[in-house]
């Protein structure tokens, strides 16, 4: 038996066995997929459920140095969709049995979007019976309004950390109180408080971050007990600073391993997590996804975003189905998911196993 295979059949896995897991390459790597699909396959099933994805608006009061909407960018075409277009796409997602929705703007903190969101929430509950399981993704927000969101019906919480290095965060943010990281911890705990199933996540292939990087990234995910990830590759935007450290970067090929082996390393910390299969993966392997969900994923996120501004949220470059029908997407992502073996979970919720347990253990 190998280092990798003794390292996979430990109960718990140490700082170093991670950094092992997230140097294997060739034949080591695929032993460490084949044991998160197992542990994934044991502790959550091959259901995949689906969040119908709603960017909502790409307008944000941020500058976070990675970022194609950060408010700097003044090449970005700004839009922000009307209360009619959000509660149709809502309708689509439900019609469709997609049976959750995420909506996901960039940060605005006025009064007046605090209370669109709340109205928005209790308008598509009214209108769709009350079936849809929401996720907001809305940035840092006070923890009166997460509560409010939180009454007004949305059940989960997605607010990436980027990276739990306090030294990167502070090379990928403007040093300033609207981009701290102490905030952002204090805000996802929060979150917890209030009641959300928490989400977060990380970049992988960021300028000067190290292995060791990605693996304290991995073990604190776990030490906050989260319930659902959403990570993948730092893909470069061209109307960024970051970009002009695009030299210094893993090829995309690396970038990419990297993220498969964060998710299978991940699954196997955190069994019965909700683990997404991000769009960037897609962005830089057509079946990116699909490889995803065999190492460890069970969750995606359909756009359902109107075409017409698909387009303009651009968190990075070359995002992909920028162009297609909600119901294209709707298709083609069956198709691809069949071909994983795993099936999709319509009509399901599919809310985090981890955050049930914990909530039923009071
Ligand atoms: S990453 Fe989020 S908060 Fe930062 S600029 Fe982009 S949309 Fe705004």
């Amino acid at each position: 038996m190998n280092v990798i295979e003794e390292i996979l059949q430990k109960q718990s896995l140490t700082r170093q066995d991670i950094i092992l897991l997230l140097q294997t390459n060739a034949d080591d790597r695929n032993k460490l997929y084949s044991k998160a699909a197992e542990v994934k396959e044991k502790y959550v099933g091959r259901k995949v459920y689906f969040r119908g994805l709603i960017e909502m608006s790409n307008i944000c009061r941020k500058n976070c140095f990675y970022c194609g909407i950060r408010a700097g960018n003044f090449n970005a075409h700004r839009y922000n969709l009307s209360d009619d277009e959000v509660v149709e796409a809502a309708k689509f997602a439900w019609e469709s049995k997609y049976a959750s929705l995420a909506i996901q703007t960039g940060e605005v903190t006025n009064r007046e979007f605090t209370d669109r969101v709340s109205n928005l929430l209790q308008r598509i509950h009214r209108e769709t019976n009350g079936e849809l399981g929401i996720t907001l993704s809305m940035g840092e927000q006070t923890e009166e309004t997460y509560k409010k969101w939180f009454d007004n019906g949305a059940i989960r919480y997605l607010l990436r950390i980027e990276s739990t290095s306090k030294e990167l965060y502070a090379k990928l943010h403007p040093n300033n109180k609207a981009h701290d990281f102490d905030r952002r911890v204090e805000c996802l705990k929060s979150l917890r408080r209030v009641g959300f199933q928490v989400g977060t996540g990380v970049m992988i292939g960021l300028p000067f971050q190290t292995i060791e990087n990605l693996a304290d990234d991995l073990l604190w995910i776990q030490q906050m007990d989260i319930d659902m990830v959403g990570m993948g590759p730092y893909i470069e935007h061209p109307d960024t600073p970051l970009y002009k450290y695009k030299e210094v970067l893993l090829p995309m090929e690396e970038r990419f391993n990297l993220a498969l082996k964060m998710i299978a390393i991940l699954r196997i910390l955190m069994k019965d997590i909700n683990i997404a299969a991000p769009t960037a993966l897609q962005a830089i392997d057509k079946l990116g996804r699909e490889k995803g969900i065999k190492v460890g994923a069970n969750v995606v996120m359909p756009n359902i975003t109107p075409g017409l501004y698909r387009n303009d949220y651009k968190l990075y470059d070359n995002k992909p189905c920028v162009d297609d029908a909600v119901d294209d997407c709707k298709n083609c992502l069956e198709a691809r998911i069949q071909l994983t073996g795993d099936f999709i979970g319509y009509g399901e919720q599919g809310n985090s196993m981890h955050f049930t347990k914990r909530r039923s253990r009071g």
